[in-house]
């Protein structure tokens, strides 16, 4: 019997390698399609009510025809960490441009029940020393991020001249006025001499292409809208008490339903639970902060201190300690071990790669013996079982979701790869068998694939009329993942070909703002219009990228999902999806210095 079959307790490990890679590849092989990133609906057109914003009335407003020193477009984690650091070094008039009723970004969106960070809230929750406020939970829940994130607003004045509800439709260079022209969809024309994108990876919801989901005549929406009018309950955790004589499908079993789960079991009549592919759920050990432990970490410089703590731990280097130590520190600790076994004399690539696999099988045979602990039902907890490499999908770290499959009014819809077959005017189709239900919360997930300008919604046209996705035509080509040639006092904040830390997102966007408020500040105090990267200089920096090893798990060898491009090949331009060869703490240390050396480096003020 090979470990699939049975998986030997811990300490006891045998692992069947061979057998693990083939059964990898067989569930791999069931959910490739040709379809791709088209297997997914666009919202738009008799969808696009799945888009309103349940939670804030739009207010009625003039248009914007004046002029500000810096706009931003996205009033998430990037907008605010920049737009304070801006605020900071003297820009006394920023505005920030968000689609949204309120600042927060995803956590404006995302209020679904039960909705956290899953990276600890001393590294994940930005400005926390600045704003003086200490998380209270080691994994804070959403209203207390959405909250910091209103914080942020309000300590910086950045609500003074934001513009909500408001989405940027054409963005132009105008090289007679040496100023940005920003058109939106309520009739603003104003011009701004510098401009920060920070419009997110994940913000444009999708739908499963699932033949006759618009038969559907019972209730539905998606996650990042949530309707608490229907469910009852609130995001502060209230029960939701209006789902108890409901029958409820949620369909997809991402990071986003592995949170929601554990409490729509609590209420709902019944639950179905439709899955595709599972999630990898590891442990999650929440714990509540204690604040005499917080007063005596938190001296003058701590949550850099924690951050570089944590992407040293994360991300390949060796720290004495582990501040935060939860399962992305875990993994990374696990694989260095492992690597760090090896002779002197067999560390070459090769070895450390098999090395890393061979880690990454241990792991996810814990993962799995996890399911088996916890799961009463032997069917039901070997089709809760991830069969691929870790960082294949978003790893998901939980301990009430496997749990909520004991409860007797929950069922898993496996579907084994295929996904749902059909939705009928009163239910779903599973392998032939339809369920009827009451409603269908779709945890269908983002756009990640689909062109840059359809998410952001404008395509910027910088000098001479080039559009960034003309430039952008045989991948991202950037410096630093902020400046683009020919895209003067452009900046773009967000973690590719920079630091590309994955693991803890809002790190990569507190360096780029800090980096972009100095530069700004630096071009303001010398009388400097422009500030442009050179072709040589963005030309060297992918250079220097494309010299690196790039991904350490081949696309080719993943189950299907927004990681991998729906496990479709993405030409050469798939290249150009990786950061600084050195990794994340190398990255910070050369940023770091690069900006302090005041020159600026392969930047032209001009
Ligand atoms: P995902 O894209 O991760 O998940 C979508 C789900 O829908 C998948 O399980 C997918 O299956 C399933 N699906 C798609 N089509 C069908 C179909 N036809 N039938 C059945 N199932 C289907 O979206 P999420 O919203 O869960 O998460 C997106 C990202 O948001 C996360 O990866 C994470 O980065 C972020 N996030 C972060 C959180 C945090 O930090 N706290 C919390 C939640 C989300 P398949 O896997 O087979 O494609």
């Amino acid at each position: 019997m090979t470990v699939i079959d049975s998986p030997p307790p811990a300490g006891a490990r045998h692992l069947d390698k061979e057998a693990l890679r083939r059964k990898y590849a067989e569930e791999r092989a069931k959910r490739l399609r040709a379809d791709g990133n088209d297997q997914y609906l666009q919202i738009r057109g008799r969808f696009s009510h799945y888009l309103d914003d349940p939670y804030t009335p739009m207010q009625p407003r003039l248009p914007k025809t004046d002029h500000v020193t810096f706009a931003f477009i996205g009033g998430g984690f990037a907008g605010l960490v920049t737009g304070a650091r801006l605020v900071e070094a003297g820009v006394k008039d920023v505005r920030i441009i968000e689609k949204g009723g309120d600042f927060g970004g995803t956590w404006y969106w995302n209020r679904y029940p039960g909705a956290q960070c899953d990276t600890a809230s001393m590294v994940y929750m930005p400005l926390l020393e600045e704003t003086g406020h200490m998380p209270t939970e080691k994994y804070a829940h959403a209203p207390e991020i959405l909250a910091q994130c209103q914080r942020i607003g309000k300590q910086y004045g950045l609500y003074d001249n934001a513009l909500f509800h408001t989405q940027v439709e054409e963005l132009r260079w105008d090289e007679g006025r040496r100023v940005w022209v920003v058109k939106t969809n309520r009739g603003d024309a104003f011009t701004a001499q510098f401009i920060g994108m920070g419009t997110g990876p994940l913000h444009v919801p999708k739908l499963p292409g699932i033949p006759g989901i618009e038969s559907f005549r019972g209730h539905s929406f998606h996650t990042s809208r949530w309707d608490y009018a229907y469910t009852g309950g609130d995001p502060l955790g209230a029960p939701l008490d209006k789902l108890a004589d409901k029958r409820v499908a949620i369909i997809g079993t991402g990071a986003t339903s592995v949170q929601i789960v554990p409490h729509l079991a609590k209420t709902c009549g019944q639950l179905y639970v439709v899955q595709r592919t599972p999630s990898s759920v590891d442990v999650r050990a929440n714990a509540p902060i204690d604040p005499e432990w917080f007063a005596s970490i938190a001296t003058p410089g701590w949550q850099l201190r924690w951050l570089e703590n944590f992407t040293e731990n994360q991300a390949g280097g060796i720290a004495e300690v582990d501040l935060v130590q939860d399962g992305w520190t875990d993994l990374s600790r696990r694989i260095r071990t492992k690597i760090l076994q090896l002779p002197p004399d067999q560390m070459t690539p090769p070895n450390m790669l098999a090395a890393y696999e061979d880690s990454d099988f241990e792991k996810m045979e814990e993962i799995r013996a996890r399911v088996n602990e916890i799961v009463s039902e032997t069917e039901t907890a070997d089709k809760l079982k991830a069969w691929y490499r870790q960082l294949c999908k978003r790893p998901c770290f939980h301990d009430a979701y496997l749990q909520a499959f004991n409860n007797p009014n929950v069922q898993l819809l496996d579907t084994d790869g295929k996904g749902v077959e059909r939705i009928t005017e009163t239910g779903i189709v599973v392998a032939g068998v339809e369920y009827p239900v009451d409603c269908i919360i779709y945890a269908s997930g983002f756009e990640v694939g689909t062109e840059h300008q359809r998410r952001a919604g404008f395509d910027a046209v910088g000098r001479g009329g080039e559009k960034l996705s003309e430039h952008w035509a045989d991948g991202m080509r950037t410096k630093h993942g902020i400046h683009v040639h020919g895209f003067p006092n452009a900046f773009l904040v967000q973690p590719t070909q920079g630091a590309n830390l994955i693991s803890n997102v809002p790190h990569n966007l507190t360096e780029s703002g800090r980096t972009i408020a100095m530069m700004v500040a630096h071009a303001l105090a010398g009388g400097h219009q422009e500030i442009e990267v050179t072709k040589a200089a963005e030309d060297a920096w992918v250079e220097l990228l494309l010299s690196g090893p790039g991904l350490l798990i081949g696309s080719n060898e993943c189950t299907p999902g927004y990681y991998n491009n729906e496990g479709q090949d993405r030409g050469p331009a798939a290249r150009t999806y990786v950061g600084y060869p050195a990794g994340p703490v190398a990255y910070f240390r050369y940023l770091d210095k690069w900006r302090n050396a005041g020159t600026f480096d392969g930047l032209e003020f001009r």
